[in-house]
């Protein structure tokens, strides 16, 4: 037992599986001498944050005369030879087309650690990557995949002012370990990708454009797109058409701030919709252990994008709405509403029915929106580390469920009792707002449904591993607690 209590907690695995004590791994990261093969932007950046690390670099260029003064005095600029010749860890700052030329160093860097950090032109669909071609060039050499995600531009400024991941991988373990150290004391954070296969996904990295964020987008811009040429149709091509009136000064406001609460509405209820369409699944199936189908699949990891596009249109539209009596237009109006009501001879305009309305339903917008910042808050990455998954799936389920009634109670508060009069069926198009409700109303009448005892209890069987088919004895434990796992099907 004392053994066990001297060994560390997290213990450095060699490639032999053997483990140093943290102290020897320490002295040796102290005295380690760090070569970078180039001298073009990246190096000159790698070789200051290096230096400000406290590392020995040495650097190795064709020509070390003329690059010499672009790099700290700390660091020695000599031929690629000595460079790779004195280095225990040797950057190849090359771009890949010209590693083939570094081939007569290939004694010098035997046993040696290369981390390959370059970048290709275009997305790779397969490999070999530039990595695995280095470590076909160099079978000798430990061959570490890594630091192509971050610029010259991050290394320069420190990890302050840019991504602080780094993703390494390697078929040398040991390898691996010695530059994730190395990635700690330059002030980054290492991802540890496995093996030297994952290279070409790493090499993608850079190439990425907000990957899981297309789909989210132009599902947003689709609707908006409908939304805004069904309220262009309904309130400023209708009354031009049938009255002779050019009401075209509605387009840039009032028509985009109908639009925007109807879009953010929509994608809320998107939200939450594929996940009772899983759960529907699943009741149909009696397993959770059938996959889903891709399109499920796919839109269920995305529902935090889903979000937030509704958030940035709820946003927009509370914006919007603080703007509108801002605007000539509405300046023009209340003063015409007053004299119209003078000449009439009307003394009072007060309807209590019109201003109940109003206050409830800027008051539930406030509340919807309220709620649907706490959502997005609690999506970001660094809040979301700081909770526990019960917490998380709190505000994302039950309060995201609050804010998608909220929002649907605002809706139907600004629709009040326009749904019955005949004259807001424009062209015989319903109003917007009836058209906005169908999905929201249609996804909180299902997770009222399945909120049913039998329905829920079913649920959370088939979420324990009970299946239809198989005829096992299966009981629920009694004391009805949740521990959140539960419900890790989140559907
Ligand atoms: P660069 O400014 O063009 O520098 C490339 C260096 O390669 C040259 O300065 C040259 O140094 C050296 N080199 C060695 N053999 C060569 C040859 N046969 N032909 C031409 N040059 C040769 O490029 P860089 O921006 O530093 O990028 C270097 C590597 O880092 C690339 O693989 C790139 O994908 C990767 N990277 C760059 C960034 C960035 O922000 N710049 C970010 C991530 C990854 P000598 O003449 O002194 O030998």
């Amino acid at each position: 037992m004392p053994d066990e209590m001297q060994r560390a907690l997290i213990q450095r695995g060699g490639e032999t599986g053997g483990c140093r004590p943290l102290g020897a791994c320490m002295s040796e990261l102290d005295t380690q001498v760090v070569g970078i093969l180039g001298t073009g932007d990246f190096s000159r950046s790698l070789a200051r944050r290096l230096v400000a690390s406290g590392y020995q670099v040495v650097v190795g260029s064709r020509t070390p005369k003329r690059s010499v003064a672009l790099f700290p005095e700390e660091a020695e600029v000599t031929s690629q030879l000595e460079a790779a010749s004195q280095a225990d860890i040797v950057f190849v700052a090359i771009f890949p087309e010209h590693h083939s030329t570094l081939l007569e160093l290939k004694p010098a860097l035997a046993g040696k650690i290369l981390v390959d950090v370059s970048n290709g032109l275009q997305i790779k669909q397969g490999g070999p990557s530039y990595a695995e071609q280095l470590a076909g060039m160099f079978p000798e050499s430990f061959i570490v995949k890594g630091f192509n995600t971050i610029s010259a531009w991050v290394l320069q400024t420190g990890p302050r002012d840019g991504s602080r991941q780094v993703f390494l991988c390697s078929d040398s373990s040991k390898a691996k370990s010695s530059v994730l150290a190395m990635c700690h004391r330059m002030g980054f954070r290492p991802v540890d990708m496995g093996l030297l296969s994952s290279s070409v996904e790493i090499e993608n990295l850079p190439f990425y454009l907000f990957p899981s964020w297309g789909t989210p987008i132009l599902v947003s811009a689709i609707l908006f797109i409908f939304f805004y040429l069904y309220n262009f149709v309904r309130d400023v091509l209708h009354p031009f058409v049938m009255a002779k009136k050019s009401v075209f000064y509605k387009m840039p406001i009032e028509t985009v701030n109908v639009t925007l609460p109807s879009v953010a509405l929509v994608m809320l209820a998107l939200v939450y919709m594929p996940g009772l369409l899983a759960a529907l699944l699943q009741l149909r199936r009696g397993t959770k252990y059938d996959r889903f189908p891709d399109w499920l699949a796919k839109w269920l990891v995305k529902r935090k994008q889903f979000g937030l596009c509704s958030f940035l249109c709820a946003a927009m539209h509370a914006i919007y709405s603080l703007c509108l009596p801002m605007r000539q237009s509405a300046r023009f109006k209340l003063l015409n509403a007053a004299f119209k009501q003078v000449k009439e001879g009307v003394e009072d305009s007060w309807s209590d029915e019109g201003v109940w309305r109003m206050e409830l339903y800027v008051s539930v917008g406030i509340i919807a929106l309220g709620l649907l910042s706490l959502l997005a808050i609690t999506s970001l990455p660094s809040v979301a580390d700081n909770i526990n998954w019960r917490e998380f799936n709190f505000v994302q389920s039950t309060l995201g469920y609050c804010a998608l009634s909220m929002a649907t109670v605002h809706t139907l508060l600004f629709g009040w009792d326009r749904a019955f009069d005949p004259g807001q069926y424009r062209f015989l198009l319903p109003p917007t707002f009836l058209v906005v409700l169908i999905l929201p109303v249609t996804v909180l009448m299902v997770r009222l449904i399945f909120l049913l005892p039998c329905i829920a209890d079913q649920l959370r069987k088939i979420r324990r591993g009970w299946e239809k088919s198989r005829h096992i004895r299966f009981v629920l434990p009694s004391d009805n607690c949740y521990n959140g796992i539960d419900n890790i099907s989140h559907v």
